[in-house]
């Protein structure tokens, strides 16, 4: 396949910008290659700066669920533009997008809106942290939650430990108001908070989570954690920035009947237009700014435009059997791929829920823990990779993301998609 022109935009672009891009798994480096530079997107398919045509599963990483230039979104923002782009002073736009959310969702009383998933979570740990009047906070390896300072940390050594930072430039006294647990290990967050629960002000959770793998929890540990976060006056954070919107319009929360303390949404929220947002009970909101001492602004937070295109896409997301079509769809796609599979004896083991769906190099068949994915296999992923991008199919550029299917996905793309991966497989592994 021809990628003249990407190479060439990729060459300037490393002149013009660290590594390329404006943000780093972009640059394709765990798969090897050029990264292929974008030209438009029509429903399912994308087409590159030399005019191939790719069937899309990255989907901007999750936020198109409807695919690319979706009428409904198209005019939301058109129209919305005319009328300006930012005011700074409050618009009914931003009413049409909460209520919309908040007389949808069991879990939420209020909301406030942000430009993005990372900021959305800073916003969330600063207000738990703010109404429990406490300082630490648990993670779980495994789960990503944007780049904010306290959460670029890893497992460091010893049974309970305090987070190691994994991005330079983050101070090791942020690192150590984090800590670190294994996903999955109920025994283990019952021991540390027992211990530490007079300094904890909450435990963030992506409650399906799918930025490492497709690491699906058991019901019965995220119960558990509702529950002791209960007992310990300890805030459950749902990071819902994926999640949300996607396995169900009450995302997570709503599809395991567990409620947060407060959610955390990116991703979908905003139909492609940058917007993130956390929201939780009316009392718990009230201690945010100017309601209350938790300080948080936004120049451009609730901006017209994205708002509209939130509007337009969740109202679709609304539709009767939105989410049961979205689930065939993608249980047609891992079904074709899976009896293949199967067939051949392949060591791979295809993850889903809702609309979202991941490959693990192993015969394990449940991976609940970032340390069980075995990162010497991720070759075979890079090859496979590329078979794809050759054959028309566009992944995320790495084996640790997992794949979207959109609304604007076909039959006739899904039996594609299933010939031109069972090839894949066939030629790598086979
Ligand atoms: C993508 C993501 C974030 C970060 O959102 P950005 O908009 O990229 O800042 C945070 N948490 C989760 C679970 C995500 O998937």
């Amino acid at each position: 396949m021809k990628q003249e022109q990407s190479f060439k935009l990729f060459e300037k672009a490393k002149t013009l910008m660290p590594g390329g891009v404006n943000s780093p798994v972009r640059a394709f480096r765990s798969v090897g290659g050029n990264p292929v530079f974008m030209k438009s997107g029509k429903g399912s398919r994308i087409t590159d700066e030399d005019n191939n045509e790719y069937i899309d599963f990255c989907c901007s990483w999750g936020p198109l669920i409807l695919g690319h230039t979706h009428a409904a979104i198209e005019n939301a923002i058109i129209e919305t533009v005319k009328h300006g782009t930012s005011f700074g002073a409050p618009t009914a736009l931003e009413n049409k997008l909460a209520a919309l959310i908040i007389d949808n969702h069991s879990y939420i009383e209020k909301i406030r809106f942000v430009s993005s998933g990372t900021e959305a979570v800073m916003s969330a740990l600063r207000l738990a942290r703010g109404v429990t009047g406490k300082s630490k906070i648990i993670k779980f390896e495994g789960c990503y939650h944007g780049h904010v300072d306290a959460l670029l940390v890893k497992a460091g050594s010893g049974l309970v430990t305090f987070g190691e930072s994994s991005s330079a430039g983050v101070p090791a006294a942020y690192a150590n108001e984090t800590i670190v647990l294994p996903l999955n290990n109920v025994e283990l967050v019952k021991e540390t908070l027992e211990k530490l629960h007079h300094e904890i002000a909450a435990i963030i959770i992506e409650p399906i989570p799918a930025n490492n793998g497709l690491l699906l929890q058991s019901h019965k540990f995220l119960a558990h954690l509702r529950a002791l976060c209960t007992q310990y006056n300890v805030l459950l954070i749902f990071d819902e920035v994926i999640s949300g919107f996607r396995v169900g319009f009450e995302g997570a929360a709503g599809l395991y009947k567990i409620k947060p303390d407060i959610i955390t949404f990116g991703k979908i929220i905003g139909g492609g237009m940058p917007v993130g947002a956390y929201g939780a009970n009316a009392d718990i909101m009230s201690h945010i700014s100017p309601e209350g001492p938790v300080y948080q602004a936004g120049t451009l937070s609730g901006n017209p435009v994205a708002m509209a295109a939130g509007v337009a896409q969740l109202s679709e997301c609304l539709k009767p059997h939105f989410y049961q079509e979205l689930q065939q769809m993608t249980d047609r796609l891992v079904n074709g791929i899976r009896k293949h599979i199967k067939e051949k004896g392949y060591d791979i083991t295809i993850y889903n829920i809702g609309s979202i769906f991941w490959f693990a190099f192993s015969d394990m068949t449940h991976l609940t823990r970032a340390d069980q994915i075995d990162s010497g296999k991720m070759t075979l992923f890079s090859k496979i990779y590329h078979h794809l991008l050759d054959n028309g199919i566009y992944f995320g550029p790495s084996g640790y993301e997992v794949g979207f299917v959109s609304k604007a996905h076909t039959e006739k793309d899904i039996d594609k998609t299933i010939q031109v991966m069972n090839a894949a497989f066939d030629a790598v592994m086979g």
